[in-house]
């Protein structure tokens, strides 16, 4: 089933929001989309998927949620824990842990990270889910976009989505080559992001990158991030506080050079705004 899109008015842009948000709060957005692959295998196939990175991270969850389903071992490697989250669990740390994530401290995390091997019924996942396996449900998104945009009889069509390790605005542009994929980093600059998304192949042409006003840090607590947060949530959608407020206000100020219609993308990650919420605080 399609996730469904909806007219979206901000700050005078008038554009559409592809939902994805509301597939599953915990496999929600581009994760659902990639995860795809996994969510439809069968459960005898694997018995444990490892991964790692960032202990609020979105995919995280997601693959916490993915491994309840199935019945599969997860356990996720990361840098030693600040002592306040060690003893109290917040957020979508606190939720994966409740879905039986197994949570693998590292101090040599480089290291350990570098020899981590699938091999029979374990299957690691890169950070992120920055990996060819998350193709085939981006493929889906991308047929869901073209029948979308051929029912409205839309001619210039730029689905606008945001990138952490680009995995989801690489295969959009690759498989809606006739469309205009706008994103922006928000991990690092455009020249890092490039070299990430390089790893999937060659990056298509159609795929833009939008430059940022400023440097961001990511996942730090800026209050006009906040503030933007907070607008589009007045103006009636709820987006994630990490990603999201970035690539809008670079939407909005290259407004003028975009001609036709703009679809964004809700790419989810709505649970974890619970622990960036309490940061501003
Ligand atoms: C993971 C995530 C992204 C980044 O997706 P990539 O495919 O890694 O670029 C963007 N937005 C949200 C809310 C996410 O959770």
């Amino acid at each position: 089933m399609s996730s469904e899109v909806t007219p979206f008015h901000f700050q005078g842009l008038d554009c559409f929001v592809k939902r994805d948000e509301l597939i599953d709060p915990l496999l929600s957005g581009n994760k659902y989309r990639k995860l795809y692959t996994l969510l439809q295998t069968p459960p005898e196939n694997f018995d444990t998927i490892i991964s790692y990175g960032g202990t609020q991270s979105n995919a995280m969850l997601s693959i916490a949620a993915l491994c309840q389903q199935k019945g599969w071992a997860f356990e996720y490697y990361c840098k030693p824990l600040s002592p306040q989250l060690k003893e109290q669990p917040s957020g979508n740390l606190q939720i994966a842990l409740d879905l039986n994530m197994q949570r693998i401290e590292t101090e040599d995390y480089t290291q350990t990270i570098s020899q981590l091997q699938s091999q029979g019924k374990t299957l690691i996942i890169p950070q992120g889910g920055a990996d060819p396996l998350a193709e085939q449900g981006i493929v889906i998104l991308a047929e869901e976009i073209k029948q979308w945009q051929t029912e409205q009889g839309i001619k210039d069509l730029h689905v606008v989505t945001p990138s952490g390790t680009g995995t989801t605005a690489f295969y959009l542009a690759k498989h809606l080559p006739n469309t205009q994929i706008l994103t922006t980093a928000s991990v690092g600059d455009n020249a890092y992001l490039t070299q990430q998304m390089s790893q999937l192949g060659n990056v298509p042409s159609n795929l833009k990158l939008l430059e940022p006003m400023r440097k961001y840090h990511f996942a730090k607590p800026y209050p006009e991030f906040l503030e933007t947060y907070q607008s589009l949530k007045q103006a009636g959608i709820e987006f994630d506080l990490l990603y999201a407020p970035l690539i809008w206000q670079t939407l909005l100020n290259h407004k003028q050079d975009i001609q036709g219609t703009v679809l964004y993308v809700h790419s989810g990650g709505l649970l974890g705004n619970d622990s960036m919420l309490q940061r501003y605080i």
